[in-house]
This record gives structure tokens, C-alpha cells and sequence, in this order.
């Protein structure tokens, strides 16, 4: 930069700063790492869990959320350090594409930035360790796919991978002295819906009370609302027709119009009118021949006791989610105007029975026999609503990452083992490369190995001494080693059944790499308020 006389030239604004070179990469990684390190003891499945305690007026201990899955818990976190919000994002992209690794993907990423960190204070410039990264992760990438395999989906090998992946998905959550049970729900539930990714068609209703062990998979749908007083309760081959519409006279609610009458005959014929054109609206309904009626709001009495008495069933007031979610169930289209009956047949949605049912204390209603088959519900009990949401979470990263395992067929073995073998493939790569990427390579090496290093430590065994026997036993051929969290050895993970999804792996080695190049190609931080409009 020229220097004016002594004068520096000015280019941004008073109240913006500007970090440069060292200072700006030393901000990201400190902030970048803090991130991993505080998700770090919940990895695993010895890993810990953590309460997050939303401050601030109208927050009260209900808010209050106690869990172990690393996208809930950054989700949660407000950061200022631009890098750290980097990891947030990642760990939150993993969570939507394949429902697990959060954990992993925020570690490794923060183990890469570590290790860059190192490479640095050795003058490498960063340039030479991204470019020694690319090739560590192409390295590693290859490998994993060369130890994954394969099995028909219609085999019973493949039933029992399913059942083993979502047993070490849920093994490192707060069911797992109940994995067996929820694994095998699980795999049920993702089973009936043949090969579809709609998670849509499994609910999951949370109710308190009972224990964790009375929750259970129900097929059907279950909608939790009730059936309108004065309507059948009861209904063999239904024809629903799900709408979203208003049944009161809209146009005063809409314009909040104020109608100034001299007498009380007036406001009669007013309501009469109303009442009048609730009248048609129904009566377009009818013309439908639903024998159940959902709706998304309210219906009034009057609409409510001329559907009633045309023998119609009617559900008011459902919630956006359950109405999207019947309407899926059993085929129906949500209609909001109503003036194509001869499209009846295509628009109604059909199912076998709906009846009244009592789960616990309260009434709900459930639809059996749907249209798609594949609907079917989890009813999850526990002792409190943290319970219950924390199951819930786990429950449904668990049907992610089956969902994902059903998509893709490929698993690779768990307990480390992935890993493990990345990096020895980095570290074999590392000796044919010549110049300071090899540098690079090495460090992504160990930054794969923290990965079961952690693990170890979370459960309070001799990390230094496990991965040596770990590294050996892998040097000897025996491909599906990996870590014993119960004895704290190095065991076989065929035996002990751990076995993780191949989308899951790729997904955090490639979101982690690219986060960590991202961050380290940053050599600039200017902090400023947005540009103002100017005026033209
Ligand atoms: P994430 O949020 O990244 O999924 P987890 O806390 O679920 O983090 O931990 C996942 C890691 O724990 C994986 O690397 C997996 O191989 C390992 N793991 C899970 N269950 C077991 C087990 N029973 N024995 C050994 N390792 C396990
Ligand atoms: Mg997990």
C-alpha cells in the first residue's frame, strides 16, 4: 500500500475494521476450533450430553433442551467468529442431507484447521497445504469406497445391516440401553415405505408419560386431533376430502369491515345472509360425496351441523403438518375452492377405516388401510418432554440415515474403523509425494485418526495406546477392526454388529474438507455494516 506523506489512505468507513494476513486466519481458526472442541465430548458412544439453557426474558426451564446431537446443539448457538459459523452451517447440511455425522463433520473439520494451523507456523503456505488436502481427501475418498460393500436390498444380510446401522446411530444417544428396541422400530417403519424418501409418511407422535419402552410403531396414520361432537366415530371406507379453506364468511374477516345498521332486523338479515352463503359453500362441499371432511380451520357451528347432518364426518382445525400429512397418506389433493366436482374421484383421498382411539389419557384419530400403504406412525412415550424430544431427535436421525442406507446400499464398518483407514491410505499417498504437499497430506492423515482418538477418549480409555493397537491390527489385514467401547479394546465390528452408512462417511469427509480449504484460503476480514441505499 502507497503511503501518502504519512498519511495512510483511508478506504473503508470510521466504524469497520479490517484483519489481515496472520491475524485474520488466526481468528478463524481459534473460532473455528472452539466450535469443534466444544462438540467434541459428545462424539461417540461414550460421548457426553449437554443442556442448552436459552437466556433472556420469557425463557423459561421449559425451554430448556438436553441432547447429544451436534446439529441441535450448534444449531442453538448464536456466534459473531465468521469461521465458526462456517461449522455451524456444515454440521447443519449434514443433518438435512443424511441425518448423522453432525458430530463428526464439525470435528474433523475443526481437527483439519488444527493441524493447518501447525503447517502454518512452519511457513507452508496455506495455497500448498489446500492443494496437499485435495489430494488427501481424493486419497481417502477412494479408500472408503474401496472398504464399503454391498448387499441386495431384498437379502436378509441387508435387513441386518439396517438393523446394525441404526443400532450405532442410536448407540450414541440417550436410548441406547433401548437401541435394540428403537433399531428395530426403525427399520420397520423405513421398510414399509418401499424404497421412497418421504419421511412424511412417519409420524411421530411424543406423548408424556409411560416409559420409553411403551412407545411403539403403529401402522396407520394417527392424527392427533378429535373427531367433532354429534359425527360418526366410526367410518369403514372412507372418502376424505382434506381442504384448507375457511368456512365463515370471509369477506368481513378480511376487510375488518365495520357495518353500521338502525335496527335488530337488519343484523338478521345479515347473518341470514351469511349464513346463506356458508349454505352454498357446503353445499359445493357435498357435491363431492366425501364421507369425511378435514379441514385446516375452524368450522363454525352452522357449516359444522349441515356437514353433520349429511352424514359427514368432520375434523376441524388441523394442524398444517397432519393435514399435509393425511392428505399424503391417502392420496387426497388439499383443495381450497371447491368448484370441480367431477374431479371428486382424483381429489378424495381414500382409507379402509378411521376410528377414535385412546393413546394414554387422550383421544386421537386414527386412519388405517390408507391409500399409500406406506404410512405408519411412532408413538414415543418417556417420562418427560426432554425425554421425549431427545428420543424423537434420535429417532429421527436414525430414519435419515436408513433412509439413506436403503438409497445408496453401500455401509462400511463403524468404531473408528472408516477412519482408520483413510489415513493410513493418506499416509501410504504421503510417501509418494514430492515437495511440502506431503506435509499437507500427512496432517489430514492425523486429523482422520482424532476422529476414533476422540471417540476413545470420550470414554475414558488410553487413546494413545488403543489407536497404536488399532493402527497394528489394521497393518496385519484385519479389515473390520474397530473400537470396543464396552472393554475398551480393540475388537471385531462384525461381531459386535457396528456398522454405518457410506453416504454418511463421504458426506463428512467432503463437507469437513471443503470447510476447512474454505477457511484457509481466508487472508482478509473486514467487519462493516452493509452499505447503505444511497439516494439517487
Ligand atoms: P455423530 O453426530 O457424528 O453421528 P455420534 O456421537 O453419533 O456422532 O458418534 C458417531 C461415531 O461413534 C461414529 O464414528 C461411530 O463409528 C462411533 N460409534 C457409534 N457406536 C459405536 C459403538 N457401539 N462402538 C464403537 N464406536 C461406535
Ligand atoms: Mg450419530
Amino acid at each position: 500500500m502507497d503511503i501518502v506523506g504519512n498519511v495512510l489512505p483511508q478506504v473503508l468507513k470510521d466504524e469497520a475494521t479490517e484483519d489481515k494476513g496472520e491475524m485474520a486466519r488466526l481468528q478463524s481458526f481459534v473460532g473455528a476450533i472452539a466450535v469443534a472442541d466444544l462438540v467434541k465430548t459428545t462424539l461417540g458412544p461414550k460421548g457426553m450430553d449437554k443442556i442448552l439453557k436459552p437466556t433472556g426474558p420469557g425463557q423459561e426451564m421449559t425451554h430448556i433442551t438436553v441432547t447429544n446431537d451436534g446439529a441441535t446443539i450448534l444449531k442453538s448457538m448464536y456466534v459473531e467468529n465468521p469461521a465458526a459459523k462456517i461449522l455451524i452451517e456444515i454440521s447443519k447440511t449434514q443433518d438435512e442431507e443424511v441425518g448423522d455425522g453432525t458430530t463428526t463433520v464439525a470435528v474433523l473439520a475443526g481437527e483439519l484447521l488444527r493441524e493447518g494451523e501447525k503447517l502454518i507456523q512452519k511457513r507452508i503456505h496455506p495455497q500448498h497445504v489446500i492443494a496437499g488436502w485435495r489430494i488427501a481427501r481424493d486419497v481417502a475418498l477412494k479408500r472408503l469406497r474401496d472398504i464399503s460393500s454391498e448387499n441386495d436390498i431384498n437379502s436378509q444380510e441387508f435387513h441386518d445391516d439396517l438393523v446394525k446401522i441404526a443400532r450405532t446411530t442410536l448407540s450414541s444417544k440417550l436410548i441406547t440401553s433401548d437401541r435394540d428396541y428403537f433399531a428395530d422400530l426403525c427399520v420397520k417403519a423405513v421398510l414399509r415405505l418401499k424404497g421412497s424418501s418421504n419421511l412424511d409418511y412417519i409420524q411421530i407422535i411424543k406423548l408424556p408419560g409411560g416409559t420409553i419402552r411403551d412407545s411403539y410403531l403403529d401402522d396407520g396414520f394417527i392424527l392427533k386431533k378429535q373427531i367433532t361432537i354429534g359425527c360418526k366415530r366410526r367410518i369403514e371406507n372412507a372418502k376424505i376430502l382434506v381442504a384448507n379453506t375457511a368456512m365463515d364468511y370471509d369477506k368481513i374477516k378480511i376487510y375488518g369491515t365495520k357495518v353500521k345498521v338502525n335496527s335488530m332486523d337488519k343484523v338478521a338479515e345479515i347473518e341470514a345472509a351469511e349464513k346463506e352463503k356458508m349454505k352454498h359453500k357446503v353445499d359445493k362441499i357435498l357435491k363431492y360425496q366425501p364421507t369425511v371432511f378435514v379441514n385446516r380451520q375452524l368450522i363454525y357451528n352452522y357449516p359444522e351441523q349441515l356437514l353433520a347432518d349429511s352424514g359427514i364426518t368432520v375434523i376441524e382445525h388441523a394442524d398444517f403438518e397432519g393435514m399435509e400429512r393425511v392428505a399424503a397418506a391417502t392420496g387426497a389433493e388439499i383443495l381450497s375452492t371447491f368448484d370441480a366436482p367431477e374431479r371428486s374421484a382424483q381429489v378424495l383421498g381414500h382409507c379402509d377405516l378411521i376410528e377414535e382411539i385412546m393413546i394414554g389419557e387422550e383421544k386421537m384419530i386414527k386412519f388405517s388401510g390408507c391409500k399409500k400403504n406406506e404410512a405408519c406412525t411412532i408413538v414415543l412415550r418417556g417420562a418427560s418432554t426432554h425425554i421425549l424430544d431427545e428420543v424423537d431427535r434420535s429417532i429421527h436421525d436414525a430414519l435419515c440415515v436408513l433412509i439413506t442406507t436403503v438409497k445408496n446400499k453401500r455401509v462400511v464398518w463403524g468404531g473408528g474403523n472408516s477412519e482408520m483407514q483413510m489415513a493410513a491410505a493418506c499416509e501410504e499417498e504421503a510417501k509418494k509425494v514430492q515437495g511440502k504437499q506431503a506435509f499437507a497430506i500427512e496432517a489430514f492423515a492425523r486429523a482422520l485418526r482424532q476422529i476414533p482418538t476422540i471417540i476413545c477418549d470420550n470414554g475414558g480409555y488410553d487413546s494413545a495406546e488403543l489407536i497404536q493397537n488399532f493402527k497394528v491390527e489394521l497393518q496385519k489385514g484385519n479389515q473390520s477392526c474397530g473400537l470396543n467401547m464396552t472393554d475398551g479394546t480393540i475388537g471385531n465390528m462384525s461381531e459386535l454388529g457396528v456398522k454405518e452408512c457410506l453416504r454418511v462417511k463421504e458426506q463428512a469427509l467432503m463437507a469437513a474438507s471443503e470447510a476447512a480449504e474454505l477457511i484457509m484460503r481466508v487472508d482478509d476480514i473486514v467487519k462493516c455494516a452493509p452499505r447503505k441505499r444511497e439516494r439517487a
